[in-house]
């Protein structure tokens, strides 16, 4: 399958580069040329297939003939070795828990996928590819996790020294092998700039093959296609004849737009909602046709505290930027702390459910959605972290706490290996070149 450039549509390259460099040279967002239809006949029939038949069957459709299907379906067994369940609370709201994977976010289906997926391409390289990513907490866990013991490849994953949450640090600084955490005293801002530095250092290419596994790869999204599709499945015997939105807890846009894949793949889903906390840039777009980024602002929903959301030019491209069409087809609204904070309690006095506070942000937007519709539907709120993840928020506004699963606990538990750096650039590429 051929990819192209949001920047240029006449810049093409191979599903292979396309995976190797993230971004396009011309700064532009890979897209697949065309996206293909899975048969009538294979999504009325997903009942009978089982959650990796189902992601194999979608992956193909973006590789084509680039991977052989036993390899495919290897890199799907090994990516996607955890369920993605969907909880019933009530005739029109169902919650798709996307927090089975090891980190506990949804973000261990991108990562997971991407890294077999590199390893497979690296694999007759015979080179050591070193990945770097600078984060403020949810992707450094799921991309260190990800690609812990993958051949060929190691990880060097930069936080800003007392930054980060408990939990997280101990997500990060405790696998050990070929992953590497760098305590970088400073912001995640100075962690993004070291790394930065260092792709466009030439001194280092010789010795080094940098990498990235940032959010905008394309690797990352086509395996958030596979739960629209598992969670449908599970849906038909429950909703058979209402109508089915996808409510979407949004920052940078990636699961809203592997939702939008699967709708042009030929899933029936009426709605998408995208769901925003105070960073209501998306919002903005959808009800009054202007993009306008912002400075993004600190919320309790924090992984979607992004003023300028990097899928944007990939929903755009995919809808040939035509506001009409995008706003017919996804509903948005944005969301406070305190109704955040409510929408938490609420849930669990109604439902005895405790959803993080990104989800609660979906279960906002769905809710006034299906307000403002006369017919029935089912809206699926994609739960998109374990709330565990996010224990200050229960201890400062909440009289209630979600337990801790046993795969956090057991992290929360070993010992913490860090490499402490200043946040002066020199120091860094002394590491990197040790
Ligand atoms: C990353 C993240 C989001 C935002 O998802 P996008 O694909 O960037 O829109 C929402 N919730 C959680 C818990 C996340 O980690």
């Amino acid at each position: 399958m051929k990819y192209y450039s949001t920047n240029n549509h006449n810049y093409h390259v191979s599903f292979r580069e396309a995976i190797l460099e993230g971004l396009a040279k011309d700064k532009g967002l890979f897209l697949p040329e065309r996206i293909n239809n899975l048969s009538h006949d294979f999504i009325n029939d997903l009942h009978k297939y089982s959650f990796q038949e189902i992601s194999f069957n979608i992956a193909e459709k973006f590789v084509e003939d680039e991977i052989p299907n036993l390899e495919l379906s290897d890199i799907i067994n090994k990516a996607i070795s955890f369920e993605a369940p969907i909880k019933t609370l009530s005739e029109s709201l169902a919650i798709l828990e996307l927090f089975h994977g090891p980190t506990l976010a949804f973000k261990d289906f991108g990562a997971r996928f991407l890294a077999r997926t590199m390893e497979y391409f690296l694999k007759n390289e015979s080179k050591e590819v070193t990945i770097l990513v600078a984060t403020s907490g949810d992707t450094g866990s799921a991309v260190a996790n990800g690609f812990l013991n993958i051949e060929g490849i190691n990880v060097v994953v930069l936080f800003p020294s007392g930054k980060v949450s408990k939990i997280q640090e101990k997500q990060i600084t405790t696998l050990g092998n070929n992953i590497t955490a760098i305590e970088v005293k400073g912001t995640f801002d100075d962690c993004q700039k070291l790394v930065k530095t260092a792709f466009v250092d030439k001194e280092l290419k010789p010795h080094i093959n940098l990498s990235s596994a940032n959010s905008i790869n394309i690797g990352r999204l086509i395996p958030q296609t596979f739960y629209y599709f598992e969670s449908f499945k599970q849906l038909k015997n429950i909703a058979v004849k209402k109508e089915i939105i996808y409510s979407v807890p949004s920052g940078n846009l990636g699961n809203l737009t592997a939702g939008l894949f699967a709708k042009k793949m030929g899933l029936p889903i009426s709605k998408f909602i995208a769901a925003n906390n105070k960073n209501d840039v998306f919002a903005n777009y959808i009800n009054k046709g202007m993009y306008q980024p912002q400075a993004s602002e600190e919320s309790l929903s924090n992984a979607m505290d992004v003023g300028a959301p990097s899928n944007f030019a990939r929903i755009v491209d995919l809808y040939d930027n035509n506001h009409k069409e995008i706003a017919e087809v996804i509903f948005s609204k944005s969301y406070s702390d305190s109704e955040t904070v409510e929408k938490i309690k609420e849930i669990q006095e109604r439902f005895e459910y405790i959803i993080d506070p990104h989800g609660a942000v979906g279960c906002l937007a769905l809710e006034d959605y299906q307000a403002s519709q006369k017919s029935e539907s089912i809206g699926v709120v994609l739960e998109t972290a374990h709330p565990a993840k996010f224990d200050d928020v229960f201890n400062r506004f909440l009289n209630f706490e979600p337990s801790i699963p046993e795969r956090l606990a057991a992290s929360l538990d070993k010992e913490s290996k860090t490499i402490k750096l200043s946040n002066s650039y020199k120091e860094f590429k002394e590491y990197l070149l040790s």
